[in-house]
């Protein structure tokens, strides 16, 4: 198989059990929803409603600003009761701005839009569409789909790949999605195709989910798309993994798939474009795992954005016992929550509540060199060495060992016997490089801006100065001119 040629992985227990074997629930709405403007990568969407406003359900509450953004839409009717700031799940912990919707009960829809024939509408129509309805990566990148199509379309694409793997442990999101909701997320598919212009679908699903594999073979049978298993193994869902499993082709470091004609979306998002071109229905809700050993009923809830992550795990189930750990989204690239105060948004895959025997508390202890960070990176890098210059603060020979294209899987820090946290180091100088990329570019800015400041300074002057000279001459002339027509200075001068 494939598989076996394909560089690093590791093989986690999946704990996909937990979840997987009972149907989608609809979580109920709450009250409050907290709808933050940050739910996806690039500059956070801006405000279009007021304190005090009545909106529907579906409603634009913030709308992109900027070339990567998305808009956010109310996932109910209700009354807006606060902007201000709030705790974000991010790594970084800082606040973002949230929206706060006051639900009215009534979950009265805005005046959709379904388009009724979007195959005879011209490619950009339908990126404009999943653009409008704030669509955004939700296998977790969270990047604005319709900027990501745009720029396929302008690079032109070949094949489309709909990433089914859903690689991380406890993850059951996308299975059930694929199981319950095979032919939304083939329509979408297909929609995808025609917004790119791509001429070829494949399906790739890990052979660790045998109903959504056959469901979903049967459902696209008729429809172009192939569907594929892939081998299960840690990160086949990323999108450079699942690209050379199921086309043997290996996007090169520093190049992006698009670059070799190929764009990858995964199962959610298709399923969210077809909601939004058919049923002219926004991103407002999503699929979300709930598991982990601490819970006491985990399974797979629809939940309305905005939904506070403690009020969705007290209601869906309660915990059995005290969470040792929480994460939003799965073990290996979650983000850790220090506390359940959070609204879930559009990347929240998963919230996980942890017990002791399924986190490893070990101190981290002295690299041993057994290079099996090496063996196990997707990426072909040398963890350990990116780790030692990061450690004695050389950022930028870490970033010329390859830094930029680790893809922050953690592979690498999951196989260390060593428990040195090197996705985090990774994930650290990233962010640090980011910053002095950022100073860097100011402090240029800034010269620039003085050079120029200078330089009109400068004209200034010789304006001034050549100014002066031009009155001085014009003064001069006058004078030799009212000298040479006055009768009496002639007549002397005779
Ligand atoms: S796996 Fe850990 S101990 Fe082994 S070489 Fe890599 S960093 Fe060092
Ligand atoms: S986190 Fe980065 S360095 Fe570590 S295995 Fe993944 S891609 Fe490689």
């Amino acid at each position: 198989m494939l598989w076996k040629s394909l560089r690093g992985g590791v093989h986690p227990t999946d704990y996909k059990s937990l979840s997987n074997t009972t149907p989608i629930q609809r979580f109920p709405m709450m009250e409050r929803l907290y709808v933050s403007l940050q739910q996806h990568l690039g500059a956070p969407a801006t405000p279009v409603v007021n304190v005090g406003d009545r909106v529907l359900k579906g409603q634009v509450l913030a709308d992109a600003q900027g070339l990567i953004s998305a808009p956010v839409h109310a996932p109910t009717s209700g009354r807006i009761a606060s902007l201000a700031e709030h705790r974000a799940p991010h790594p970084s912990g800082l606040p973002v701005l949230v929206i706060t919707l006051e639900a009215d009960g009534r979950d009265q829809w805005i005046l959709r839009d379904p388009i009724a024939n979007p195959f005879s509408l011209p490619p950009e129509s339908i990126c404009e569409r999943i653009g409008t309805a704030g669509i955004v990566g939700l296998g977790g990148a969270t990047f604005p789909a319709a900027v990501k199509l745009n720029l396929s379309l302008q690079k032109g694409i070949d094949t489309l790949i709909l990433n089914g793997g859903e690689c991380e442990p406890y993850l059951s999101c996308d299975d059930r999605l694929m199981r319950e909701s095979a032919k939304t997320i083939l329509r979408g598919a297909q929609l995808i195709c025609h917004a790119v212009q791509a001429k070829h679908a494949i399906l790739g699903i890990e052979d660790n989910k045998p109903e959504a594999l056959a469901i979903m073979t049967e459902a696209a049978n008729g429809t172009g798309i192939s569907v594929k298993a892939v081998p299960s193994g840690y990160p086949m869902g990323s999108e450079k993994q699942l690209i050379q499993q199921l086309t043997g082709i290996e996007i090169p470091a520093h190049s992006r798939a698009a670059d070799s004609g190929i764009l990858v979306h995964n199962v959610a998002t298709a399923y969210a474009v077809a909601m939004a071109i058919d049923q002219g229905q926004p991103l407002i809700s999503r699929i979300v795992t709930l598991s982990g050993g601490a819970v006491t009923h985990p399974g797979n809830w629809e939940v309305p954005l905005g939904t506070l992550a403690s009020e969705f795990l007290n209601h869906a189930s309660g915990f059995d016992m005290k969470p040792a750990r929480l994460l939003m989204g799965g073990p290996m690239m979650g983000i850790e929550l220090p506390d359940l105060h959070v609204p879930i948004i559009k990347g929240s895959s998963a919230i996980l509540a942890l017990t002791e025997p399924e986190i490893s508390h070990q101190q981290s202890s002295p690299c041993v060199r057994c290079s099996r960070c090496v063996r196990a990176c997707p990426m072909g890098l040398m963890p350990l060495e990116m780790a030692a210059n990061i450690r004695s603060g050389d950022l930028k020979r870490a970033n010329t060992l390859g830094l930029s294209d680790c893809v922050g899987c953690g592979a690498c820090s999951y196989i260390c016997p060593s428990s040195i946290p090197l996705t985090h180091l990774f994930n650290y100088a990233k962010g640090e490089l980011i910053l002095q990329k950022k100073a860097q570019q100011k402090l240029e800015a800034t010269k620039i801006l003085a050079q120029r400041r200078e330089a009109r300074m400068e004209r200034q002057a010789r304006d001034r100065e050549a100014l002066m000279a031009a009155r001085r001459a014009a003064a001069a002339k006058k004078a030799a001119e009212t000298t040479d027509s006055d009768p009496i200075t002639q007549e002397a001068s005779a």
